[in-house]
């Protein structure tokens, strides 16, 4: 199968109010052009190296994400030109994204990454310590990030009715936050949920957003 052909497959059962995030860490240059030439423009990557390279060589009018997990040190590299940074998992991240974004005369977008998988290993708030961040007096201060939403991933499984429950809780948190803190603001609007495996899931419980990677590129080599 070609990129071409599984985008198209992909994109039957993406509504166009979804974006698609097409995930290409790992693949080459090669691989990007040719989902660019099929129309694509949103690209994922989870390397900061790897992410800068390809930004400088790829067409100009890419939107580069950020999906991995970002580290304080590195925040400097991507900020310049990044579009949106999905999994912001703590209050220094975003306040060392806010520093470097003011620094480069930008605003950068940001999403802030839920823990909602039964895994210990992935990143992110659970509802209380999010709650508590954005009521907290040092949030009003970050004026170099947009705050666009919400991140998760569900728990790797087969259990497909785990996995849609951990997506509807993540849509109800979202749907609290956003209530509660940015109510009547447009730029707090998307749920980044659903990947190669249960992207549907998670466009039927709500997703404004899926990062889909082996679907679109094939498998990955590490
Ligand atoms: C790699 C990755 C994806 C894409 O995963 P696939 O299963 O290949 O679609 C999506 N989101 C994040 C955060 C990732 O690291």
């Amino acid at each position: 199968m070609s990129i071409a052909s599984n985008i198209q497959e992909v994109r039957a059962y993406i509504p166009s109010n979804v974006k698609l995030v097409c995930v290409s860490k790992f693949h080459p240059n090669e691989s990007v052009l040719q989902a660019y030439e099929a129309g694509e423009r949103i690209f994922g990557e989870s390397k900061v190296q790897e992410l800068s390279h390809k930004q400088e060589e790829l067409p100009k009018d890419i939107s580069w994400h950020f999906i991995g997990h970002l580290q304080t040190n590195k925040v400097k590299y991507i900020v310049p030109f990044v579009s949106l940074i999905h999994g912001v998992d703590s209050f220094r991240l975003l306040s060392e994204i806010n520093k470097q974004a003011l620094k480069a005369g930008r605003r950068v977008n940001c999403l802030l990454q839920m823990h909602i998988a039964e895994e210990e290993t992935k990143f992110g708030f659970d509802e209380g310590e999010l709650t508590a961040m954005l009521r907290s007096e040092e949030m009003k201060g970050l004026t170099g990030v947009n705050i666009c939403g919400l991140m998760g991933m569900a728990t790797f499984t087969d259990d497909r009715e785990q996995v849609r429950n951990e997506f509807r809780r993540l849509k109800g948190v979202f749907d609290r936050i956003q209530a509660e803190f940015f109510a009547g603001k447009t730029d707090f609007s998307e749920l980044s949920m659903g990947m190669s495996d249960d992207y549907r899931i998670a466009i039927e419980e709500g997703s404004t957003m899926v990062r889909i990677g082996t679907t679109i590129f094939g498998h990955r080599e590490y």
